[in-house]
């Protein structure tokens, strides 16, 4: 059970958001940078400050589009990750603001203002110190330990679905893959577009997606963020990868990454689920090296 925190209605007018420019481009449209105005609260103390009050509670949002408008089983597909959003409420998790729910359909969530977290390691990839790299590891494990403790499967935890907030936040984003994989048909039509290179060997060879194939999912994540980008198995073909990680192939050893977390990595990659930690322990286990990190 992972009921709402609050039972507050998603419905936004669209007459509260402005749509600023493009900064992403989404499966079902365009993501933009846009302006909320929230309704100022009835009270006398608002009717006091009048626009001043208006003008100081403006927010920066993300708003994605659906261009699907024509399509109502698009739009059903494209809201659904807005229903998952709703009922976190994490600080490492990116938060839904609201809906605009008639066409044009618009999901309007909290900004990060530094945008994808592939991009950000690659750009400052000379000044990113070891510690902000494993604080990242750290944070996105307390939100990923939060989803387990929910008993929700994310799916498709990349560094290319973590979004940075600010120089020492990042959130993870995209819960569109879990709609998915439970729609068995577009499974075997389009099962190019799964993340094979992420994936851990059970979802590979029978679809099977638990909090332990997560666990695998985040080992390749931490992965990539210890390497600044770099994407997993570059130049393997989707089809070879299942054999090499059935005759025991793993990542390389990240330069730079501390042992103790290389070897909860390749716990995370346990060929047998059940001998994999669970978040909960990947999270102390991390806390305790960012505390190494920090004296040494
Ligand atoms: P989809 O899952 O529908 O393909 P994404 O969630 O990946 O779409 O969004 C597309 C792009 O838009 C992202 O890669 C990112 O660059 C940008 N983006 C999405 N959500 C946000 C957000 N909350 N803050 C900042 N940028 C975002």
């Amino acid at each position: 059970d992972y009921s709402t925190p609050t039972a507050r209605n998603y419905e936004l007018e669209r007459s509260q958001i402005s749509l600023n420019e493009k900064i992403g481009v989404g499966q079902f449209g365009d993501v933009h940078i846009g302006t909320y105005f929230p309704k100022a609260k009835k009270n006398t103390k608002s009717i006091i400050m009048g626009n001043m009050e208006m003008k100081s509670s403006v927010i920066q949002v993300a708003v994605k589009t659906c261009k699907a408008s024509n399509d109502p089983q698009k739009m059903e597909q494209f809201l659904e990750e807005a229903y998952i959003m709703q009922k976190f409420d994490h600080p490492h998790i990116i938060r839904l603001i609201g809906i605009c729910s008639e066409s044009p359909i618009w999901i309007v969530m909290e900004l990060a203002r530094h945008g994808e977290l592939r991009a950000y390691l690659k750009a400052n990839s000379k000044k990113l110190k070891r510690g902000t790299l494993l604080l990242y590891c750290y944070q996105l494990s307390t939100a990923l330990s939060y989803l387990e403790s929910k008993k929700f499967v994310h799916r498709d935890i990349a560094a290319r679905n973590v979004l940075v907030s600010s120089p020492t936040c990042i959130k993870l984003a995209d819960f569109g893959l879990s709609r998915w994989v439970s729609d068995q048909s577009y499974y075997h039509s389009s099962m190019c577009i799964l993340p094979i290179k992420w994936m851990a060997p059970e979802s590979i060879n029978f679809r099977r997606f638990t909090n332990a194939s997560d666990v695998w999912m985040f080992g390749v994540c931490a992965w990539e963020i210890l390497m600044l980008g770099v994407k997993p198995f570059q130049g393997i073909k989707n089809s070879d990868i299942i054999t090499k990680l059935e005759n025991g192939e793993r990542l390389p050893l990240p330069k730079d990454c501390p042992p103790r977390l290389y070897s909860l990595m390749s716990q995370c990659w346990a060929h047998e689920p059940s001998k994999r930690p669970t978040f909960q322990r990947i999270k102390e286990t991390l806390y305790e090296i960012l505390v190494e990190e920090k004296i040494s």
